[in-house]
């Protein structure tokens, strides 16, 4: 790749991170329609290893009031996720636990809470008895749906927003049993306003841990308001991943906490075949592309490239070869992005041309092919296993066998490619793109 399209790619990588993380969590929510599959076990790591740890198996265990009962099954969970089974137990016990829970997005983590949260207030007392903060606007709205949804039988407890925007008349106090926003304006309407009477807030939930630290101010701001809450409040903190930093964010939010973790399912490449094609030049790797495509398009593929600017490039291309590719860009909205995923899913495009950025964390079951336009590199130019892995390995999951197919197109290419092969110790073969048995 050229050096210059190399810092292209940083800086447009660079500038996306920040919000990038908030949008794709958002994108996760607006394509789930159900849970993640796992298999792997949770971990638990309880605040007082001698107590003995529960676990459920369905949700009439945990005594729910009958109308939150009514609203889980109307939602059409019929048993607990994997994370639930230990979450809720210990979020529901009394005296309330504290809790710290990671998990990746899709095993349920919003759904328990919000269980929790709508299980400790109590509608005839008309103040705020539980705090939510989201990392954005949309997100706290999202988990607003969930709380509207999951509370539907039981209209007695009401929620506000505490969202820039939303302004109230100064001197009001709030009436809602539980308040979601963003820590911005949920720390003003504690501190500064006092719609909300902190010292009344049985459970503080924060969401989406490794997103807030992202972004700057939001941590100080939930550690502020989290200073203002009683002792006895319960705090409860989620989180997708947990790295350093945000585990040490956590263990100033959250005291004394229970810690739950569920692992990611491993990634692998065993049931890949994966090949690479030689070429000179961009545009030889798109007529190596063309020359392929009857075989790949028997399947779904994603296709892979580095810039916004390749993928657009390309996307272009082939349809103007007359070809029917979706696009997926960092330049189109998140709703916009959900609405070209889920066509892609629906089978509607058999070709999704995207880029890393975009595409991080999204699982299309059904794709069994996929084509890395440009190898996955990071910004020092460095082989990015991590992302190849998960690119190609998504392929490997739900049994099936799966394709993937390398274009290279320089010596720089080919040694990254090399250092790929051997960073995972599989061998990845040649593919002559003017014959094509051997995929087939
Ligand atoms: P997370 O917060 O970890 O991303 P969610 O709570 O949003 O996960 O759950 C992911 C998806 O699974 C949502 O569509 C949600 O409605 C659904 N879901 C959550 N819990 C259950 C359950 N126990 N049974 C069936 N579906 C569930």
């Amino acid at each position: 790749m050229a050096s210059e399209s190399w810092a292209q790619a940083v800086d447009e990588q660079e500038a996306a991170a920040e919000s990038d993380k908030a949008a794709q969590s958002l994108l996760n929510k607006l394509i789930r329609n159900n849970l993640v599959n796992t298999t792997n076990q949770v971990e638990v790591l309880q605040k007082d290893p001698n107590s003995p740890l529960y676990s459920v198996k369905s949700f009439e265990e945990l005594r729910l009031k009958p109308q939150l009962l009514q609203g889980v099954y109307a939602m059409g969970f019929n048993r607990p996720s994997k994370i639930q089974e230990t979450a809720l137990p210990m979020m529901l016990a009394e005296p309330p636990q504290n809790l710290i829970a990671q998990s990746q997005s899709g095993t349920g983590k919003t759904a328990a809470f919000v269980l929790a949260m709508l299980s400790h207030v109590d509608p005839n007392n008309k103040y705020p008895q539980c705090l939510c903060v989201s990392p954005t606007y949309e997100l706290a709205l999202q988990t607003g749906k969930v709380i509207e949804q999951m509370g539907k039988y039981y209209p007695e407890v009401k929620l506000v927003y505490a969202i820039r925007g939303n302004k109230l008349e100064r001197g009001s106090k709030l009436q809602e049993q539980i308040v979601i926003g963003t820590p911005g304006t949920m720390l003003d309407w504690c501190n500064k306003f006092r719609f909300i009477d902190p010292k009344k807030i049985r459970v503080f939930v924060l969401d989406e841990a490794d997103v807030m630290i992202a972004t700057q101010g939001h941590q100080d701001q939930s550690i502020r308001i989290q200073r203002t809450l009683p002792k006895n409040c319960q705090m409860l903190l989620f989180s997708a991943t947990f790295e350093e930093s945000v585990w040490s964010f956590a263990q100033r939010i959250v005291p004394e906490p229970n810690i739950i973790k569920l692992k990611r399912e491993e990634e692998t490449l065993d049931t890949i075949k994966q090949y690479f094609v030689l070429c000179n030049s961009r545009e030889e790797k798109f007529q190596a592309l063309c020359n392929i495509y009857g075989a790949i398009t028997i399947a779904q593929a994603m296709i892979f490239c580095h810039t916004r600017k390749t993928a657009g490039w390309l996307a272009g291309e082939l349809s103007r070869e007359g070809h029917q590719v979706a696009l997926l860009s960092g330049e189109m909205q998140v709703e916009q992005r959900a609405a070209v995923i889920d066509r892609f899913r629906d089978g509607k495009e058999k070709v999704l041309v995207t880029t890393n950025v975009c595409a991080r964390g999204i699982d299309v079951e059904q794709v069994s092919v996929v084509i890395n336009f440009d190898l996955p590199v990071d910004k020092d130019g460095n082989p990015d296993n991590e992302t190849y892995l998960h690119r190609i390995g998504r392929t490997g999951r739900f049994g099936k066998r799966g394709l993937a197919i390398n274009m290279v197109d320089s010596k720089m290419s080919m040694n990254i490619l090399n250092r790929i092969q051997e960073h995972f110790n599989k061998k990845i073969e040649r593919l002559d793109t003017d014959d094509l048995d051997e995929i087939e």
